[in-house]
């Protein structure tokens, strides 16, 4: 069922996702040649102690992972596409890394990502983090009232495979509610004017993969939760909480 928020809860999903973003740039700040992973989660927990929210990451257990998530953001490096967990490895000189981290404020739930490299980058890794952010930008401009699902996965899709970039099967944005994951499965690429119809109050995660060597095969590494590119190819992923309103997409989870 696709849940339609009030006005007020649309303003209370705003403190939410102000709160991620918050804590994004925070770790982007953290992050750098040297820092543990497991450092860029401390500089999330204290992000989000300091504004009063929980996390729906830590603990998060469904029902295709074997262990509960340790952390309150996943932190995916080079390879990994999505879902890493964050531990001891040290960021190394070019890594290109993508934190993806959630907030509970209120009992409302913001979620946001964000790719970006640490140290020398490599020109290709800036191109697929332009990209991700492009996709991203295309799929929160069809997110419009009168619009359908379809026309955000096709937006996203489009400039994607324009760039000659692989999207991982299976995985996408999704419903943001009081939970983190509800209805409806909003896919990074599908056929406009299909799926369902967009209306003020729904409120999305629309949240672009992309893989540099163009393919859409991924694993689950063996810590049950690292999504991985099946080539070892690098992966980038950006996402924004995004409500559907009469006077247009609303980012929820900016400064
Ligand atoms: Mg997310
Ligand atoms: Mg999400």
């Amino acid at each position: 069922m696709v849940e339609i928020k009030s006005d007020a809860s649309l303003d209370a999903m705003r403190a939410a996702g102000r709160v991620v973003a918050q804590a994004l740039a925070a770790v982007r700040e953290a992050a750098a040649v040297g820092v543990p992973l497991r450092a860029l989660d401390e500089t999330a927990r204290a992000a989000l102690r300091a504004a009063g929210a929980g996390s729906p990451f830590l603990d998060y257990h469904p029902h295709w992972a074997p262990t509960p998530f340790p952390a309150v953001i996943c932190a995916s490096v080079n390879d990994a596409i999505v879902h890493g967990i964050p531990g001891s490895y040290r960021l190394a000189d070019g890594d290109l890394v993508s934190i993806d981290c959630g907030a509970v404020l209120d009992g409302w739930v913001g979620d946001s990502a964000v790719s970006f490299t640490v140290g020398r980058a490599r020109p290709d890794d800036l191109r697929l983090i332009d990209t991700s952010y492009e996709a991203l930008a295309a799929g929160i401009a069809a997110a419009r009232v009168g619009n359908r699902i379809g026309d955000i996965a096709h937006a996203v899709g489009r400039v994607c495979r324009a760039a000659g970039y692989g999207i991982p099967t299976g995985f996408g944005g999704h419903g943001v509610g009081r939970t983190m994951h509800e209805d409806p499965g909003v896919p990074n690429e599908g056929r406009p004017g299909r799926g369902l119809l967009l209306r003020h109050g729904m409120v999305l995660a629309i949240e672009p993969m992309v893989t540099s060597s163009g393919t859409d095969r991924s694993f689950t590494a063996r810590d049950g939760w690292t999504l991985r590119t099946l080539d070892a190819s690098r992966a980038a992923h950006t996402e924004h909480t995004v409500a559907i309103t009469d006077d247009g997409p609303r980012i929820l989870t900016e400064l």
